[in-house]
């Protein structure tokens, strides 16, 4: 397909010049939500859409998923959710996961978002602003069972549940807290943090609970409470360690080829010299490097794909491209303008991120802003 109309089309796809195209397949986004809300009901499936949405493109993933049903949104910071407000309707609610920062209170108030709080400390303010304004604010409070990382200490519930009851000016509408080990199933920090949550659910009676990540979910009936908050799953990864992937992949990636050459034996490739042909090999050169996500992690360690051929990357990394070995196909079969495949029915996110040593999140979250977004 060097020259032909294949290669054309492919070049008038990406007419905005840019040499890489991320495709989200929004139909298997939603399908993803649909088969987690199937899973964990009669508990709820939120959303967590934080970092544009792992990288996607928070609008359009955040959109599909309300009109699959989705009303709980959950973000890291205030900025995102204050991002995302306008686009959704009333009747779906967004959560700041890391809670309330010291100047967010009075515009979380306004725009109607729900703070979630991690400290007696933070509460106290939240409910001093609902005093200043004269009207009853929602919040959910996170608990601290066993992470270390965000939420109200398991000792200081007792204090928490006495501030509860001395006012009525704080809606809150669940309990919460995060699994850190959840993606492994006989881990037994699992039964232990879902232990120490029930025993904090006991002391505020008539409030439900929300603990399960994607992992989570998968876990068992027990972790779902009344609303679950998957996020890797929705977007195709794989949500437990080791097992096959229940998911629709929703993401590839295409790089383009900038150039090919023939290098003789002997010749090094890329920074360092760090590869040295053994034999006469031929390689090209793809426009995409590690300020395009893809990690310097990979060099001499992953592949692209062409047509279903397995290409190593050969040397390190760059900036703006890699170089991969072509040998193994046939000649002219790729060639300038061609674009050999990243992610897509080859090579899994888990794929990617086991050759660079790092998980799917990390992979995701990362890929650049230079890739052309088209929306399926
Ligand atoms: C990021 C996050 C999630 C989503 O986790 P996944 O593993 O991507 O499903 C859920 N809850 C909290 C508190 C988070 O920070």
């Amino acid at each position: 397909m060097s020259d032909g109309i294949a290669s054309a089309k492919e070049r008038l796809v990406s007419a905005d010049g840019a040499t890489g195209r991320l495709t989200i397949d929004l139909s298997a986004l939603a399908r993803n939500y649909t088969n987690l809300c199937a899973r964990v009901a009669p508990a709820r499936a939120g959303a967590v859409v934080k970092a544009n949405a792992y990288g996607l493109g928070v609008e359009r993933v955040a959109l599909t998923l309300y009109d699959s049903g989705c009303r709980h949104f959950f973000v890291a910071q205030f900025s995102e959710a204050a991002k995302l407000r306008p686009l959704l309707s009333k009747n779906a609610q967004i959560f700041v996961l890391n809670g309330l920062q010291p100047g967010d209170e009075i515009a979380c108030a306004e725009h109607g978002i729900v703070p979630v709080v991690n400290s007696l400390q933070q509460w106290q303010r939240w409910s001093g602003i609902a005093k200043l304004l004269g009207r009853s604010l929602p919040t959910v409070l996170q608990f601290d069972t066993g992470m270390s990382r965000l939420g109200i200490p398991v000792e200081e519930c007792n204090a928490m549940a006495a501030e509860l009851s001395a006012q009525n000016n704080i809606e809150v509408l669940f309990l919460m807290s995060h699994l850190a080990s959840a993606d492994e199933v006989d881990n037994q920090q699992n039964n232990a943090q879902f232990v120490a949550m029930k025993r904090i659910a006991d002391q505020f009676p008539g409030f439900e609970m929300c603990l399960a990540n994607s992992a989570g979910i998968f876990l068992g009936k027990d972790y779902h409470g009344v609303l679950t908050r998957p996020g890797i799953a929705l977007y195709g990864g794989a949500p437990t360690a080791g097992k096959s992937n229940p998911m629709e992949p929703v993401v590839s990636l295409e790089v383009a080829v900038v150039q090919t050459r023939t290098v003789p034996v002997g010749s090094r490739i890329g920074y360092a010299g760090a590869y040295v042909a053994k034999t006469e090999i031929r390689v090209a050169t793809i426009a995409a490097g590690y300020a395009d996500g893809l990690p310097r992690s990979l060099s001499g360690r992953g592949a692209v794909f062409f047509m279903g051929t397995r290409l190593p990357i050969t040397g390190r990394v760059s900036m703006d491209s890699l170089t991969v070995d072509i040998t193994p196909l046939p000649e002219k079969t790729l060639s300038l303008g061609s674009f050999v495949e990243v992610l897509g029915p080859n090579q899994s996110l888990e794929d990617l991120a086991r050759d660079a040593g790092t998980i799917s999140y990390e992979i995701l979250t990362r890929l650049g802003d230079r890739y052309t977004k088209l929306y399926r």
